[in-house]
């Protein structure tokens, strides 16, 4: 679990605002729903046999000694809610969620105990132009982070072509067995698909010569894909057909996609998402297909620091320091007039002069003014700046004149 300063917030604080303005483009709203549910909820939503239930889950009896999680991931709540408060019947609600979300993972890098989120689900949207328009948005959500990565898609089918296409799979798996990882021969009969997802090196040699999914489609979902794939064209977004794609969590009919970069080592995933045709119901509500992706915010900021380098912390407009008790009020008063009309002001002391100097610059602002008592009393102040020479004199009382003389903006002026 990470602590973040400001020089690390900046870049969240940034990113957030772009995803704000885009998503308010496609008419997505926020909700907020709690960071912990019943546990049941995620076990329910995500699959009894999935890694995350099974091992990453943060659980804990409450004092009533109910059983609660620390929410793994966003979409069992945000379905949760909309179905409790009946968001759902005859409408097509598109919502999207930002926060934590705590899985407990072996730490590394890019792969956090808690990290965040932000999520986007259209609910309600059968045809694969849903698909083809929530695609779109994270495309240009990751634009907006000036980041590039490569998409991947598959269709995982439905739960009946999927069943069948477990059975050709266990075929060929079972003689294999020998070969797997602990973890994929304990669940190997119970949920064999994950072995194609699975990160140890053997499993995945075996997976590359398995029966593919993609080839034991129904045609109903082969014809969702094929019209997704004729949408991206249309919409000219680039992507890869990759049959391997399975993602982690059971409750994906049709299609999966991913966001995927090399520049990241092992956590290549930026941003995951599908259609969850069954889950709606699942969780007790009416027969509703939808459609969501999440982008994990860590791996985000992580590559676009690595291939557009850190975002820097914004430059305050003035440092004002007080040498001497005397000054401190009006220095306080002055601030505060400036930040009345948008400037941003940072003031020090009362201290020695040199003390000044060195906060001075160590604040970094642009421009740097001090007061003592005999500036009051008419003495001139010097307004200089910190990284050039420009520099104003005269009273204290026309500082806001010498600032917009040097150019400072006066926003709300
Ligand atoms: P992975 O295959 O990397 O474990 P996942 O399938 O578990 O990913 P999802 O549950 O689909 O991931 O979550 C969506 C995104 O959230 C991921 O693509 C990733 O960017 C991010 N993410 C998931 N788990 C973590 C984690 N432990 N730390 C940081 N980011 C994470
Ligand atoms: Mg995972």
């Amino acid at each position: 679990m990470n602590d973040l300063f400001p020089e690390d917030t900046v870049s969240w604080q940034v990113q957030e605002q772009h995803f704000r303005e885009i998503l308010a483009r496609y008419d997505v709203g926020e909700v907020r729903v709690p960071i912990v549910e019943h546990t049941e909820l995620f076990a329910r939503a995500i699959g009894d046999v999935t890694d995350i239930v099974q091992k990453e889950m943060y659980t804990f009896p409450d004092r009533n000694g109910e059983s609660l999680t620390l929410r793994p991931e966003g979409t069992a709540g945000v379905v949760r809610a909309l179905v409790e408060h009946g968001g759902l019947r005859g409408k097509t609600p598109r919502v999207y969620y930002m926060g934590p979300m705590f899985r407990h993972e072996r730490p590394q890098k890019g792969r956090y105990r808690q990290f965040h989120q932000l999520g986007v689900e259209y609910l309600g949207m059968e045809s694969a132009a849903a698909d083809a328009e929530i695609i779109a948005l994270s495309a240009r959500l990751l634009k907006s982070a000036s980041v590039s990565a490569e998409l991947q898609i598959n269709s995982l089918g439905t739960p009946a072509s999927r069943a069948r296409y477990r059975e050709i799979l266990l075929a060929y798996l079972r003689p294999l067995a020998e070969g797997l990882c602990a973890d994929c021969q304990s669940r190997l009969e119970r949920n064999p698909l994950r072995v194609l997802d699975c990160k140890v090196e053997n499993c995945q040699k075996i997976a590359v010569g398995a029966p593919r999914l993609f080839d034991h489609l129904d045609p109903e979902s082969e014809r969702h894909f094929l019209q997704l794939r004729r949408l991206l064209d249309v919409l000219e977004i680039p992507y890869t057909v990759n049959p391997a794609l399975v993602r982690g969590l059971d409750y994906y009919h049709r299609t999966v996609f991913e966001w995927v970069t090399a520049a990241l080592g092992s956590q290549g995933t930026v941003l995951a998402g599908g259609r969850y045709d069954g889950l709606v119901a699942q969780l007790g509500g009416p027969d509703t297909p939808a459609i969501g992706f999440a982008v994990g915010m860590e791996r985000l900021l992580a590559l676009q620091a690595l291939q557009n380098g850190q975002v820097p912390l914004p430059v305050p407009d003035l440092f004002m320091g007080a040498m001497d008790e005397e000054s401190v009020a009006p220095l306080l008063q002055m601030a505060e007039n400036l930040r009345n009309r948008g400037v941003s002001a940072i003031t020090a002391g009362p201290t020695g002069f040199r003390a000044l100097l060195r906060q001075a610059e160590r604040s970094a602002s642009r421009y740097q003014v001090l007061l003592g008592v005999s500036q009051l009393q008419g003495g001139t102040v010097l307004l200089k700046e910190q990284l050039g020479d420009r520099h104003w004199e005269g009273s204290w009382q026309d500082l806001p004149f010498g600032l917009a003389a040097l150019g400072v903006d006066f926003p709300d002026a």
